[in-house]
Order: C-alpha cells, then structure tokens, then sequence
C-alpha cells in the first residue's frame, strides 16, 4: 500500500514536471516569436501562404474577418452598439481583404505586357520616388516610404507606370521590407527578361515610429542588385539619380 502511495506520487511528480517542462517550452517559444518579430527578421523571399490561402472567395474572407474583428473589440471592452464603432469589423474586414492585402492574391498581379526598346535607348531608366504603402507583418502596423526602381533594358521595355503598379502590387500584403525588394526587383527581371534590375526601399516602419522603440526619425533603407547593378560604377550611377534633387 505504500509502496503504491509513492509510485503514485512519483508519477504525479513526473506529470508535474512534464506539464511544467511543456510551459517552460511553450513559453521560450512565444518569447522567440516575439523577440525574432521585434527584430523584423524574414524567412524567405516568398510571402509565407498556405495551400489553401484562396480556397475561400472574397466575400467569404470579409465575413469571417469580420466576426474575428468584432471578437477582437469585444474582448477589448468596446461597445460595438455606439454608432461610432458599428460598421468598424465590416470596414476594417473590407480594408484588409480589398486593399491593404489585396496583392495576396495572384489575379491581382499587374499584366505582364511589354514592349520592344524601338528606340534603342540602351541606357539605364530609373524609376524614382515611387510611394510605397505596406504594412509589417509583425506588427500590422503601416511601412510608409519609397521605391526607387531601375533597367537596363535587353530589347523589352514596360510602360513607366507598370513599375509603381508592380511595386504597389507587392507592397499590399504583410510584408518584411526585405522580401518586398527581393520581390519588386524578381518579377521585373521576369517581365523585362534581363537580370539587370535594382531597387532601393527607403521606409519608415510605425511598428519602430509609433512603438516599442517609438524612434520617430529613423527609417529602413534596403537594396537588391541584379546583373550589371552588381558593378560598382552602374550602382553609383543608379544612386546618384535617386540622390538628384529634381524640383518641378
Ligand atoms: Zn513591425
């Protein structure tokens, strides 16, 4: 009988233990996802979907986005019968879905159409200033800054704004400001055919402005060379246009 009172308790001890090991685990874990989101680092310069991420139809997303917004204001103790905040959950699931991430989806990507170099301009073409609306997927929180894009075109060239349009493009989902320049800058190089492509983000993130840190001033620079953007003298070049203070 005693003998099976102590096994008993040496069980319980173990299950404890167990129990607490796991807490310990689960803890570390969060505390890493935490710290790794916190330091703003990516994975992959592939916008980490799921298989099943458009199985669901848009309306369906904003319906069940919906229900977790309003879940979410309630469990913050808002009154969601004021008439203030009434249409909030349908607003902010209709943002989301059609706007702020509306570049998850790949109908959405801008049309690959291009066009023969007639003139034979051989130079490098600089798009610069482009202004970029993200948001961090750490935080949820806006990436508000620009894109300065560059070519030099191989024999195909794209309508000027086709650039603004690829980098809105990748710019509207939860975004780590790295991969979004990996992004921009691969499928220009698809589009255009040469790896000659380069694009610097020059961004403040609020998750770092508003925040944590709460650095009003700073801001997040980041850069992708292909082909002959890799030579020092063409990168200078490129940089000296972005640096060119045009008045107009
Ligand atoms: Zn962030």
């Amino acid at each position: 009988m005693v003998e099976y009172k102590m096994l008993n308790k040496a069980l319980m001890y173990i299950f404890v233990g167990h129990i607490l090991g796991l807490m310990k685990l689960d803890q570390t874990l969060e505390e890493q996802y935490e710290e790794r989101g916190d330091d703003h680092v990516g994975s992959s310069s592939d916008t980490p979907l799921r298989k099943d991420a458009f199985l669901l139809s848009d309306d369906e997303k904003i319906d069940r986005i919906q229900d977790n917004v309003r879940e979410i204001l309630l469990t913050l103790g808002m009154d969601l019968d004021d008439d203030s905040l009434k249409g909030t959950p349908k607003r902010v699931a209709k943002m989301f879905v059609k706007e702020i991430f509306g570049g998850l989806h790949p109908d959405k990507k801008p049309s690959a159409s291009t066009f023969d170099n007639k003139y034979k301009y051989g130079e490098m073409l600089v798009e610069k200033n482009i202004v970029l609306y993200s948001t961090c997927e750490h935080h949820l929180l806006p990436i508000v800054g620009r894109a300065h894009v560059a070519y030099i075109s191989n024999g195909t060239v794209v309508g000027l704004s086709k650039m603004n349009r690829i980098v809105d493009y990748y710019a509207k989902r939860p975004q780590v400001q790295e991969r979004l320049n990996i992004q921009i800058v691969k499928e220009l190089q698809k589009v255009l055919g040469t790896e000659d492509v380069a694009c610097v983000i020059d961004a403040k993130h609020l998750c770092v402005n508003s925040r944590g840190i709460r650095d009003i001033e700073s801001s997040t620079v980041t850069a992708e060379y292909g082909g002959k953007f890799k030579d020092e003298a063409v990168r200078s070049e490129f940089l000296d246009y972005i640096n060119l203070d045009t008045e107009f």
